[in-house]
């Protein structure tokens, strides 16, 4: 697909009207608005996520940093959408600039220009959403950049979130390091005073991972089994639940077994339902079974809503359609729930 609409086939109206449909809200934030209503009626919130990636020059990183600071401006003012803002570091910042800052590698000038305007673009994101009241994800991306996006919200926590957790950092828990970097986000908010937030998820680039660390010739950063993943996810919850005094977390997963997890912890801990440092978000067009049935019940729900042109949007959607391709995974489960109400419905 990727390939067809780049070569300028006329494909773009097939993805529209079907795994756009089924994944993203709409080309535009206007488009994107009626899926939020729509949600709003079941008491889901809609997190709307501008969902270009791959830029790869300054003009563009600059122009997305004005869009989205944009939406951020008319999605406070919307009240069904709600409860954060997001977006991608990349879409603001050069991919190389921030590898070599992970790998802590020396800068030449042009690329230490290019980190600082990288640097006041999630700046000015941040605190123009943290100035609205609309506390905003920044999501977790290949661990080859990640170091130089964690280092950079952290300082942004420290800025913005002296009240409350307004700027979420994303951890993904398939990392070997992933608990570890929330304990050490904890301790520097213990230390220097401020709330953290954390978007906990498992993590969507399994193979870039292991490709990139066979071709550095690096251990993979990757933990050795979905066991393993599923045990730190876990873990990484209790963690956060414990010492909820200073966290909020947003649980982005559509697992099953770790949403129960959750919900059973926040029972034990007699907290209420829709405790406002408690959410659970999903993507849209995924585990539907999830937040309806959450948000009926009264906890914190809400959906990922992706948007964008249909040919900004492609890395997104080639990642859900794999994601989504194996019978045994996600989708396979979702469509047997699905047949099995219709079957009892008639
Ligand atoms: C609201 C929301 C926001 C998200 N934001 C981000 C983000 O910012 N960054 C990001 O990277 N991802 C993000 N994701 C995607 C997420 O990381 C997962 O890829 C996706 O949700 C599937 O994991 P799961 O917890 O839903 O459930 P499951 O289906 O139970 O878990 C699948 C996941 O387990 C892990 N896994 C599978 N096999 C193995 C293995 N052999 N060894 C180790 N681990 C394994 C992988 O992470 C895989 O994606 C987000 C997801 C949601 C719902």
């Amino acid at each position: 697909m990727a390939w067809s609409l780049k070569s300028g086939l006329p494909v773009g109206k097939i993805i529209k009207s079907t795994v756009f449909t089924q994944f993203c809200a709409g080309e535009s934030l206007m488009e994107s608005h009626e899926t939020a209503v729509m949600l709003s009626q079941s008491n889901v919130g809609s997190i709307l996520d501008y969902s270009v990636e791959g830029e790869q020059n300054e003009e563009d990183f600059e122009k997305n940093a004005l869009y989205l600071q944009n939406a951020i401006r008319k999605a406070a003012k919307y009240p069904e959408i709600y409860p954060f803002a997001v977006f991608k570091s990349t879409a603001v910042g050069n991919t190389q600039v921030l590898t070599k800052v992970t790998m802590d590698n020396t800068l030449s000038a042009l690329e230490m220009e290019s980190y600082q305007n990288w640097k006041n673009r999630m700046f000015a994101i941040c605190e123009l959403s943290s100035s609205l009241g609309l506390p905003i994800l920044v999501d977790a991306e290949e661990t080859y950049i990640q170091g130089a996006i964690d280092k950079l919200v952290i300082d942004l926590m420290k800025s913005l979130n002296k009240q409350k957790a307004m700027v979420f950092n994303t951890v993904q828990l398939y990392r070997k390091e992933g608990l570890d970097i929330v304990k050490k986000i904890f301790l520097e908010a213990e230390k220097h005073e401020f709330f953290a937030g954390f978007k906990l998820v498992r993590g969507a680039y399994l193979e870039k991972e292991q490709k990139w660390a066979e071709n550095k010739k690096i251990p993979n950063p990757i933990n050795p089994s979905k066991k393993a993943t599923d045990e730190m996810f876990d873990d990484a919850v209790v963690f956060c639940m414990k010492n909820l005094q200073k966290i909020s977390i947003c649980a982005g997963t559509h697992n099953e077994l770790s949403t129960l997890k959750i919900i059973d912890l926040m029972h034990k801990m007699k907290l209420k339902n829709n405790d406002k440092r408690v959410w659970f978000a999903q993507l849209l067009g995924m585990s539907d079974n999830l937040t309806f049935v959450l948000a009926n019940e009264g906890y914190n729900s809400a959906k990922y809503l992706p948007f964008g042109p249909v040919k900004e949007v492609m890395p997104y959607l080639i990642r859900r359609a794999e994601e989504n391709s194996a019978v045994a995974g996600q989708m396979g489960r979702e469509l047997k729930l699905l047949l099995k109400e219709r079957k009892r419905r008639h």
